[in-house]
């Protein structure tokens, strides 16, 4: 964390216009003179990488060096380094599904890297046990719970408006989390688990993206990320599975779609798709079942939220502005080509 704290330092004496502080601070990292801030934030970026690499090659003594000019502690350890950048100070996100799992580690992400998180879920408690977890000691966050059905286009609405009435302005990142499955065989499927799972999890992936676009677009801002959660069984299809493979086809579809459209006004819309990964949503998984998947999966194991969470948090940030209408697989390689 002790990066992230110099990156708002390196960000406040860029602002008072500090230049030989800036320069001094700079010149261990290789970066140019006539720097901006907002490409010293990226050179920091790319040297926490290198950091990484430095580390994981154990070169410990280089480590130090390239540590000190950042006042992080000796004892750093990758994953601390890792989670030290702050892309998104300053930014507003909207999790659905913050409640629980995949949901949850995003809000948790986001919140270690600077962002004001609403953690948005259909149970207010579920969401307001996200909230009493978040981090948020970084420069002017705020976090709020909230709850919502992202099936019902009244209650995306309301919760959109009380995101503007409480932070003055619309959510620029969206994490769409929220989902449910119900499982049962083609043959037997009734009509209206069908209908749920679709309305949850297709229609909920289109009110909540176009309710945020809406409000983006109306408030004129100038860039924004909205980021859909499909699954690999979306892809290939799943024994069980009609209703859930079907509405996750359907986000996919829906977010190269919303891409194509929102462009034009610098919201750029991507898609993650899980494998399969430990959350409360795969724990009604049999373990006959999981042990199965597991020995499918090349990486030998089912995936942790914090896994999907990291992906979220780099399409998030501009590190993927160049990034739109992307199906991103976190799935340890299962199913790959
Ligand atoms: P999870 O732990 O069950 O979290 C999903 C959250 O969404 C829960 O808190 C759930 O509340 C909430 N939710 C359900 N219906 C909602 C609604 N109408 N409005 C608002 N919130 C609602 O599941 P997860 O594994 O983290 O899944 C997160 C997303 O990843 C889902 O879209 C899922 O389809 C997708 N995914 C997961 C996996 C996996 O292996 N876990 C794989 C591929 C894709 P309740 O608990 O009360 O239902």
């Amino acid at each position: 964390m002790a990066t992230s704290r110099l990156l708002s330092r390196l960000t406040l004496v860029t602002a008072q216009g500090a230049l030989r502080v800036k320069r001094r601070l700079l010149r261990p990292l290789a970066v140019k003179r006539r720097t901006t801030t907002t490409q010293i934030n990226m050179a920091t970026s790319r040297l926490l990488s290198r950091l990484t690499l430095v580390t994981a090659q154990g070169a410990l003594r280089v480590k130090r060096r390239l540590l000190r000019p950042l006042a992080v502690k000796r004892r750093t350890t990758t994953t601390q380094i890792n989670m030290a950048t702050s892309r998104l100070l300053s930014r507003l996100t909207l999790v659905t599904g913050g409640g629980s799992g995949i949901g949850r580690a995003v809000c948790q992400r986001l919140a270690s890297e600077g962002a004001s998180v609403v953690v948005a879920d259909i149970s207010e408690e579920s969401s307001n046990e996200t909230l009493r977890g978040l981090p948020g000691d970084l420069r002017g966050q705020v976090h709020m719970a909230a709850a919502v059905d992202v099936s019902s286009k009244e209650s995306v609405k309301k919760l959109v408006t009380s995101i503007q009435t409480h932070y003055f302005q619309p959510p620029s990142v969206c994490v769409h989390a929220a989902g449910i499955t119900q499982d049962d065989f083609l043959l037997s499927m009734e009509e209206e688990v069908f209908d749920r799972v679709v309305q949850v999890n297709l229609k909920g992936s289109f009110l909540v993206a176009q309710a945020v676009a809406q409000a983006l677009v109306a408030a004129g801002a100038t860039k924004g990320s909205i980021i859909t959660v499909g699954s690999i069984v979306g892809k290939v299809g799943n024994l069980g599975q009609a209703n859930y493979s079907a509405s996750k086809a359907g986000v996919e579809g829906l977010t190269r779609t919303a891409a194509k459209e929102l462009s034009r006004f610098g919201i750029r819309c991507n898609c993650v798709l899980p494998g399969f990964i430990s959350t409360p949503m795969t724990d009604k998984i049999p373990d006959k079942v999981l042990s199965k998947i597991k020995s499918l999966v090349p990486l030998g194991r089912m995936g942790d939220p914090e896994e999907v969470a990291d992906v979220c948090a780099f399409l998030a940030s501009d590190d993927s502005r160049y990034v739109t209408g992307a199906s991103i697989e976190v799935t340890g390689g299962l199913f790959i080509g």
